[in-house]
């Protein structure tokens, strides 16, 4: 169980440092969360006030689901307590909540009434799974507010809310950061293909449904790309995993 502990914080750290690369993060704000392997109401979430390009796996602290840093220094900003906790609570399939302002997928939750469509094969796994918060409170500064973004999410995936951007959930961290990558590039060929003003051109729900069937093919891949990105951290920022 150690060491399945500390693998969980290495791979935590790994996507950290990835979104970063990948310019996900959005100042020091937003939080990648993960259940710890054997339990259900603790979890690892980075700390207040880190770049995610700096994070390693030691300085991700141990959470409870009601707001108490029980491992770990430092501090955990309000809004992981408000949304992640309570999705983690409420959604069996969120071992994992990934939640960050990336730029594509928040410039379609920018626009009114704007959904990912069934155009492009990248996206079909997304087809039925995607759910849509129509309803901005502003922030998420109370646990009621994450209850009601859960009780959107449903036993969704993702959580697309408008004027905000994105919640990504899986069963590993692996398989949430694989979506919240194929989203986020996904949202930007879209966007790109809007920007045409034409018809967006698209494909028989039967067609989109069957990739979106393909879980298990997903989660497979998801750790061949988990596993893609250590070898070059290792490489490149071998202190992520300190
Ligand atoms: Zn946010």
């Amino acid at each position: 169980m150690k060491n399945d502990i500390q693998n969980a914080r290495i791979d935590l750290a790994a996507c950290l440092r990835w979104a970063a690369r990948l310019g996900y993060q959005q100042g020091v704000c937003n939080h990648f969360s993960l259940l710890l392997p054997g339990s259900d109401s603790l979890f690892l979430v980075n700390p207040e006030g880190l770049f995610w390009s700096e994070v390693r796996a030691s300085d991700l602290l141990v959470c409870d689901l009601d707001g108490h840093i029980v491992e770990g220094q430092g501090t955990v900003e309000i809004t992981a307590f408000c949304l992640h906790a309570p999705i983690h609570r409420h959604s069996k399939k969120a071992r994992a909540v990934l939640h960050c302002h990336t730029p594509y997928t928040t410039a379609l939750c920018l626009i009114e009434n704007a959904k990912v469509e069934p155009v492009n094969v990248a996206g079909f796994q997304f087809y039925g799974h995607i759910a849509y918060d129509e309803d901005c409170q502003g922030g998420a500064l109370s646990p009621a507010e994450g209850d009601r973004e859960a009780a959107i999410l449903g036993d969704k995936n993702v959580l697309m809310m408008r004027n905000h951007g994105p919640i990504v959930i899986g069963p590993t961290v692996a398989a949430a950061f694989d979506r919240l990558y194929y989203l986020e590039e996904v949202c930007q060929r879209q966007l790109l293909a809007m920007s045409s003003h034409r018809p967006l051109k698209q494909v028989a729900p039967a067609i989109a449904q069957g990739l979106a069937d393909e879980v298990a093919l997903f989660e497979t891949y998801s750790e061949k790309h988990l596993a893609a990105i250590k070898r070059v951290l290792d490489r490149e920022a071998p202190d992520y995993a300190r």
